[in-house]
């Protein structure tokens, strides 16, 4: 149910965990966050509550300057450990955190189950890890691979992925489920909620339903989902504390 994601020059996953506690507000089951370092990828997720879980799990620990994490209000697949996000693809180098219901996520998973993928979860989420694992193998882009798995889902999403082979990117998308990119110096944010990078930052882009986006620590481009051109987006000053 909510989203935090950084990429910088300081260490992730403190950053996220404080962001976490932002979104709590909006009601969850299950949280967890996702780290890149040297090439790896680090999940730590459960049931339970922020706080339990930042103690229990030891979230504050996972290494890296960019990360991703996540609030879940379960709607496929019951609240707890493995369906908690970030979820990620057979090869575990792509970790994704979503908000929303893929509507068509049953059809997907017969799909990629038919085609040989193991799936973990019981989750909507899931499914979207593989769809970009596959079309990753043959496109052999990022951006490219990102965009024709969004082409294939229906329903409403906000999107944060990390791959740990492009690890100075995150890969974001909007339909009918609000994300935020928060410009900072040197260092980016992206939330399904001001709250969760207010502390570090003033400067907001609102992706509107259909974009997607491409951080990176110094910059960002947005594009139109469906056409792949490139929006021009205005920087806001968020004035309210
Ligand atoms: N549909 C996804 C799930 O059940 C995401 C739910 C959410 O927005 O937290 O895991």
């Amino acid at each position: 149910c909510g989203i935090i994601g950084y990429i910088g020059p300081k260490k992730a996953s403190p950053i996220i965990v404080e962001g976490l506690k932002r979104l709590e507000y909006r009601g969850y089951d299950s949280a967890g966050i996702a780290t890149c370092h040297e090439g790896k990828i680090f999940i730590k997720k459960g049931a339970g509550k922020v706080d339990e879980l930042v103690k229990k799990l030891k979230f504050n620990e996972l290494p890296g300057n960019i990360g991703i994490g996540h609030t879940r209000w379960a709607t496929h697949g019951v609240p707890n450990d493995i369906n908690a996000h970030p979820h990620t693809d057979c090869t575990g180098k792509i970790a994704v955190v979503h908000n929303g219901i893929i509507e068509n996520f049953q059809e997907l998973k017969e799909e990629l189950l038919r085609r040989g993928h193991v799936f973990r979860s019981d989750t909507d989420t899931e499914v979207i890890a593989h769809l970009i694992e596959e079309n990753l193998r043959v496109v052999k882009n990022f951006e490219d691979a990102f965009r024709i798995t969004l082409l294939r889902l229906r329903g409403s999403y906000a999107l944060v992925v990390l791959f740990a082979d492009d690890p100075e990117r995150l890969y974001v998308a909007r339909k009918d489920s609000p994300l935020i990119i928060g410009i900072g110096n040197g260092e980016m944010f992206v939330a399904s909620d001001i709250p969760a990078f207010l502390a570090h930052t003033r400067k907001a882009v609102f992706l509107d339903d259909g974009e997607y986006g491409i951080i990176s620590r110094d910059g960002f481009s947005v594009k139109d989902i469906v056409i792949g051109n490139i929006k021009v987006k205005q920087i806001k000053e968020i004035t309210w504390t």
